[in-house]
């Protein structure tokens, strides 16, 4: 076992599966398959840094409020850190580390030249009013000034904050330096940066990664049933695309309630009922109500999870009917589960992979912004299909040549070149 001395224990229930741990055993399974050696495994176990930072906000009524922001920057031996920031009354200190170190391994497997980090303030931002989610936002980045910078740690959205989060951060950060600084967050509005495509990013990459599996099934997209669990950024995306690619998306949920049609949802009606109705999707006409847990059950082709972390567990794993899970949230499918639906022959395509596509745009982002030249949607998406495809083709391949389960592929990739890395620059001093 190794040790993680920076980090705080925590002691909730029984059933709680700690991320932080869980992360780790991801890490330990890859290490044991390549044979890591013990020295490298106990530093990449680590976070680098773990920031936690006071934000006093002041809420619109004159009571103040003092909030904590962390900050977690898990490794950077390839490039600046990289990751989100999550505004959700569930974050921790070791959730938003274990989604850091995440961030590491989904870099280097797709091979962009970042490490990985994470953001998080443990709020509902839906209790909070426009105004108080700037100042909470504004302060954040404030305190976090020297610890962020575009060579240095690049923030992006992530859940429960968008490109309205982004154009904050990057002007609280642009004033304090004195000029205009669009390398320093990504998912940005265009006006001030951001790159065309990187809104749907995601979820496109969660569409070319199931459409490769499905065509290595023999499968097509078209006529294909999909079941999305989460209807964000993320989840509407994916099934958006996959509507307009011919699939027929039978199911969708949010955390408030889901609906199915067997015939297949309308999926751009949908949308535009949820952005009506507070993001949720309980009551579109022309379909059933259907419960979360009994969402992820339904017989399908592709399951999405598109929501939170641990949904599909050692519970509901042996009731779980699609032939392809495609894990678009970080750590939607527990360690157990995975096994689980691993000897059932389900393909569980890993958060790594899947979801990729975010910070692979992100990345063209700040190569755009770095070097002031940007691009149309079309080259944009041809730079996302490329390296999405080419991930996909290896975790494919290290799978057959090793004998591995997918998701223990993408993470010897991804830690197999970090270990390298490390290993090639040495220890200081
Ligand atoms: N939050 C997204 C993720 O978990 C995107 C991160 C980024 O673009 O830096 O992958």
């Amino acid at each position: 076992m190794v040790s993680t001395s920076l980090l705080p224990l925590e002691s909730p229930s029984p059933a709680y599966i700690c991320p932080y741990d869980q992360a780790c055993s991801y890490l330990e399974e890859a290490a044991r398959e390549l044979k890591l050696d013990q020295n490298i495994l106990e530093v990449l176990s680590n976070p680098r840094k773990v920031v936690t930072v006071s934000i006093p906000v002041k809420r619109d009524d004159g009571e103040v409020q003092v909030l904590a922001g962390h900050r977690v920057q898990h490794c950077d031996i390839l490039g600046p850190y990289k990751g989100g920031i999550r505004y959700h009354p569930a974050v921790t200190l070791r959730e938003v580390s274990a989604l850091a170190m995440l961030m590491t391994w989904k870099c280097a497997l797709v091979g962009i030249p970042y490490g990985g980090a994470k953001g998080g303030i443990a709020i509902d931002p839906k209790r909070y009013s426009i105004g108080e989610l700037e100042r909470i936002t504004r302060r954040y980045t404030s305190e976090l000034l020297k610890d962020i910078g575009p060579s240095v740690d690049i923030p992006a959205p992530d859940m429960g904050t968008s490109a309205r989060e982004m154009a904050w951060m990057m002007d609280t950060y642009s004033v304090n330096v004195g000029h205009a600084v669009p390398g320093i967050v990504t998912g940005k509005p265009l006006s001030i940066g951001g790159s065309r495509g990187r809104e749907m990013a995601t979820g496109r990459g969660v569409m070319i990664v199931v459409r490769e599996a499905l065509r290595d099934l023999g499968n097509l997209v078209i006529g294909t049933r999909v079941v999305i669990q989460g209807f964000g950024n993320v989840g509407s995306a994916a099934a958006l695309l996959l509507h307009e690619a011919g699939a027929k998306v039978i199911a969708v949920s949010t955390g408030s309630g889901g609906v199915f049609a067997e015939k297949g949802l309308d999926i751009p009606a949908l949308k535009a009922y949820a952005a009506e109705n507070h993001r949720s999707v309980v009551g579109f006409p022309h379909a059933e109500p259907i419960s979360n847990a009994e969402l992820l059950t339904l017989p399908c082709d592709v399951l999405i999870p598109a929501a939170l972390e641990n949904q599909i567990t050692e519970e509901n794993a042996d009731q779980v009917q699609a032939k392809i899970v495609a894990e678009a949230a970080n750590g939607p499918v527990t360690l157990e589960a995975n096994r689980a639906l691993d000897a059932r022959g389900i393909i569980v395509l890993p958060d790594i992979l899947a979801n990729a596509g975010g910070v692979v745009v992100s990345y063209l982002e700040w190569v755009q912004g770095l070097s002031y030249v940007f691009w149309d949607e079309d080259r944009v998406n041809r730079e996302l299909e490329y390296l999405m495809v080419h991930a996909y083709r290896q975790v494919i391949q290290q799978s057959k040549a090793r004998q591995i389960p997918l998701r223990v592929a993408a993470y010897t990739l991804g830690v197999g070149r970090v270990a390298q890395a490390l290993s090639d620059r040495g220890l200081y001093p």
